[in-house]
This record gives structure tokens, C-alpha cells and sequence, in this order.
């Protein structure tokens, strides 16, 4: 890995507060063997370092690779045939989705992203999500191997489920209810995706210690939901995290019927009951928090537990807005993440960042709003918090050099007025299709839009051919029991009371 040094006409350095940013004008970074060495003026670092070569040319803004901190797969839901709807319908229509190649598809994941500016990301894989033939380790494989390839950083965390399969019920209660034939297919395909607490830490560790050597890779544990994981689950997930010194990333509170489920089951809130067995804290990030209530904000804010905003993925599927406002008010450390398709379906991050600067506009004059910086903020620094690499997500000496250059042509042309923040021009019209060049470690991985180690072309024909083949019999049974459950589903959840109480948006109410 050369030294070099990377030019920019702007080089943002960090988020300093919500009005401000440290950006060096005409600016540089010199790297060497993916550690910043130093930031300054350029032409004090080319003199000083004459013979690294030079990356960019001076007419772009520099800044710290984006950081998306949920996510999943690479082919969205809808380019495999489903349409949103609110997400407990939707995760019984996703049934029957075909699977995809878990190498190809991160790759293909990997790429949008790259291109996107995305440098690391919380890929979140289920232990379900794999071909028959394969075991866990080996899927788990195939993804890291991907984000290995890509050259991308990635906090890898696995998702893991022990109850309410099917819907916020017990499975056999729910099954009963269902004819026969559809029972008996749903509870073999529950029987077969089963994995014992025991075995999900022995997936943890196996995949842990593969890629111990690779210091891009953090592995995480997941619990996938607190209504799909029973206590002990939780406190086994808990104790073993602390024992490895690792992060946990758990969804949370993501629609209504979560938060309802809390109440039926604990007479409080799901966050309320993490509270109560312990489980909150700083490892723990928890994705979505749409329904989460001002006393769970504290308790969020008390434990220094962490929250990932899906601003995209809570409109598509129906879930709410996420009260971020109330949440940054306390010091809760907030991230963003893309959660597999955003609001154009793609891996476009400035425009992610971009709705969320927007959509917590409350109205009024002396309303919060999330500030340019502050959306910056945390799709770098709080997203490395999220991910566990802490010397990422800011551009300062003996942080690693990842590093992204976006194009100001379609920022600033034909015209932007000389005093406008390079923050707020980022945000207000930057997008993905402006990002110039990507750089992770030291690593130039994409220049001037073009990959330098992986053949995309090449990637994109491997899954179209994969994509070509004929569904196979348990593809084609998925997708019968997914046509035949979906009205039960909607059926089980029209009978739970909808009630909004504690709202803490009042955007229409006057
Ligand atoms: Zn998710």
C-alpha cells in the first residue's frame, strides 16, 4: 500500500458542532500504509512529501468515507418482485423471494455502495439466509469474502431469532389458526431454520476467528428483534459479547405493533424491558427506534446505547419517523443506515443523508431541525461508534485513510453563491453520482468512477446468470406458502388495537 496524498479544494476534516465543520481550503491529506499521517495545505504537504504521488485534482471536497450502519443485502426486495408494504405483511411476502448467491450478491452490494461513497457498513446477515447445501459458517463466508474483495470495511453482525416466527405470537398458537396444509410447511421450514443458543455462538466464534486477522472486519452479534429472541437468549447474547469485547446490533421498535407487543407481553415498552434484564449499553446499537417513547429516550441516552435511523426504510414499509429530534436533544449517539434500499431503491447515501436532514423539519420557526453538519455527523463519526472502528469517520493523524472525493460540478455549476457552507452544498444537492473516488486504508478502490481491483461488468453478467436459472421446488413451495399466508398475517394484525399513545412528532397537530 503506497503513501500518497489525497487533494482537495475543500477538505473536510470533521464535524466540529451542528453549525460547523473543520474544512481545510485547498487542502491535503498525506497517507502512508493507510494511516493519516498528516492534514494541511497542499502545497505545504507537497513539499513536504514530494515524491508520494497525488490523488485528485484540487478541484473537489474531501471527506470521510460514509459509514452506513444497518444493512443488508445487495438485490432490494422489489428487484425481487416484492412491493412495500408495512413491514409485517412485507416480511411474509419476502417469503418468496429466490435466493441469491451470497458472494454475488454482497459483491454486487459492495459495488453500489463503493460507488456511492460508502466506505464501511453493518451488514446485518440472517442465519436463515442461506442454500440448503451450505452451512451458516460457509454463508457467513461467502459475504465476508465479498466485502474482502471489495476492499470495503465492514462490521459484520448475525442475526438470530428463537420465537415468534411467523408473527408476534407464539408459533404453535399462531399455526393453529392456519389450514392444515399451510401449518405443517410453515412449521418445517421453522423446524429447519431452528439453531440452538449454543449453536449460534459456536457460528459466532467460528466466523469470528476466520477473519480475526483482517482488521477491516468486526463480527457482532445479533439478536434479531426483542418480540423474536426469549430473555435467556438475550442474556446469553449479552454475556458473550462482553466476554469478546464486541458490539451488538439488535432492530428495535421499528413499527407500532412492536411497541404493542411490548405492552401485551411486559405491560411496558420492549426497550423498557431491555432496560430491566440489563441489556442496554454502549456495545448495543439498535436500528429504526420509530416507536420509541421520551422515557425509553432516556433510558436510551442513561446507558449510552446507540441508535441507527433508517429514514427510507420507515416511509417504504410504513413504520413512522423516527423521533431523532428528541433524541439528539438527550446526547443520544445517532447513525444512519440505508437498510438495504433506500428511497430510490439503490445504495445512494448522500441522498439518504439528505431525507433525514429534511424530514425532521418540525414545523415552526424555534422547532429543532437536524443541521447539515449534524447529518454529516452522523453518517461518519457516529456511524464509526456504531460500527466499533473509532479511528474512522474523521480525517486527522493515526486515523485509518478512509476517504471519499465527490465532484463539485454538478454541486456548484452553472452557479453557487461563493458564500454558501460546502456542508450544507454537500447536502443540499450532492448525490452519489458525484462521488469521484473511494479510498479505504490507503487503498484507492474506485477512481474517477471506475473500479481498480474488481471487474463490475463482470460481477453484474455472474448474477444475471445466476438469476437466469429455473426456481427451484423449494423456491416455488416458498413462494406458495408466502401467497397463502399473507392474508392471515393481515388478518392477525387488524385484531390488535392501534392506539398511538405518547406521540412525540406533532407535525399536523395544531
Ligand atoms: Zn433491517
Amino acid at each position: 500500500m503506497p503513501s500518497s496524498i489525497i487533494r482537495g479544494k475543500y477538505v473536510v476534516k470533521r464535524v466540529i458542532d451542528k453549525w460547523s465543520s473543520e474544512i481545510v481550503t485547498d487542502g491535503a491529506v498525506f497517507q502512508d500504509n493507510g494511516s493519516i499521517v498528516e492534514v494541511g495545505k497542499y502545497q505545504d504537504i507537497r513539499l513536504k512529501y514530494d515524491r508520494a504521488q497525488v490523488i485528485g485534482d484540487g478541484k473537489q471536497i474531501v471527506l470521510p468515507g460514509l459509514i452506513n450502519s444497518h444493512h443488508h443485502v445487495g438485490l432490494t426486495p422489489f428487484q425481487l418482485g416484492n412491493i412495500d408494504l408495512p413491514l409485517e405483511p412485507w416480511i411474509a411476502i419476502r417469503l418468496a423471494n429466490r435466493d441469491v448467491d451470497n458472494y454475488l450478491d454482497t459483491m454486487y452490494c459492495a459495488l453500489q455502495m463503493i460507488e456511492n461513497g460508502i466506505t464501511t457498513v453493518m451488514h446485518n446477515h440472517a442465519t436463515w439466509r442461506k442454500p440448503s447445501n451450505q452451512s451458516f459458517q460457509e454463508s457467513a463466508r461467502d459475504v465476508l469474502k465479498a466485502y474482502q474483495d471489495s476492499g470495503m470495511r465492514v462490521a459484520f453482525s448475525f442475526s438470530h431469532r428463537d420465537q415468534n416466527h411467523v408473527v408476534y405470537e407464539d408459533d404453535n398458537r399462531f399455526l393453529s389458526t392456519l389450514p392444515k396444509d399451510l401449518a405443517c410447511k410453515l412449521s418445517n421450514r421453522i423446524s429447519n431454520s431452528k439453531l440452538s443458543p449454543d449453536a449460534y455462538f459456536t457460528i459466532f466464534s467460528d466466523v469470528s476467528h476466520a477473519f480475526s486477522n483482517d482488521p477491516k472486519i468486526n463480527v457482532f452479534l445479533s439478536p434479531g428483534n426483542v418480540q423474536w429472541c426469549s430473555d435467556s437468549l438475550l442474556e446469553q447474547i449479552k454475556l458473550v459479547a462482553k466476554k469478546h469485547n464486541t458490539g451488538i446490533h439488535i432492530h428495535l421498535q421499528e413499527t407500532i405493533y412492536q411497541k404493542l407487543y411490548g405492552y401485551k407481553t411486559w405491560g411496558k415498552t420492549p426497550l423498557a424491558h431491555l432496560a430491566d434484564i440489563g441489556f442496554l449499553g454502549k456495545e448495543l446499537s439498535c436500528a429504526h427506534g420509530v416507536w420509541l417513547t421520551k422515557s425509553d429516550i432516556d433510558m436510551i441516552a442513561n446507558s449510552g446505547t446507540m441508535v441507527v435511523h433508517n429514514a427510507s426504510s420507515n416511509l417504504r414499509l410504513k413504520s413512522g419517523i423516527a423521533p431523532i429530534n428528541r433524541m439528539t436533544d438527550k446526547g443520544v449517539i445517532v447513525a444512519i443506515g440505508i437498510d438495504e434500499a433506500g428511497l430510490n431503491d439503490d445504495k445512494d447515501m448522500l441522498q439518504e443523508m439528505r431525507l433525514v436532514s429534511k424530514i425532521h423539519r418540525e414545523p415552526g420557526i424555534s422547532s429543532p431541525y437536524p443541521t447539515s453538519h449534524s447529518v454529516l455527523h452522523m453518517a461518519t463519526a457516529n456511524g464509526s461508534k456504531a460500527t466499533f472502528f473509532d479511528d474512522i469517520g474523521v480525517i486527522e493523524a493515526g486515523n485509518r485513510a478512509d476517504i471519499i472525493l465527490v465532484d463539485l460540478d454538478h454541486i456548484t455549476n452553472p452557479y453557487l453563491d461563493p458564500d454558501t457552507n460546502m456542508i450544507d452544498a454537500l447536502l443540499y444537492r450532492g448525490r452519489g453520482l458525484d462521488v469521484n473516488t473511494t479510498i479505504v486504508d490507503g487503498n484507492v478502490i474506485m477512481k474517477d468512477r471506475t473500479f481498480t481491483g474488481v471487474d463490475k461488468e463482470q460481477i453484474w453478467r455472474e448474477l444475471r446468470k445466476w438469476l437466469s436459472k429455473d426456481l427451484t421446488q423449494e423456491e416455488l413451495e416458498r413462494k406458495e406458502v408466502s401467497r397463502k399466508l399473507l392474508p392471515f398475517v393481515e388478518e392477525y394484525y387488524k385484531k390488535w388495537d392501534f392506539i398511538s399513545d405518547d406521540p412525540l412528532y406533532f407535525f399536523n397537530q395544531g
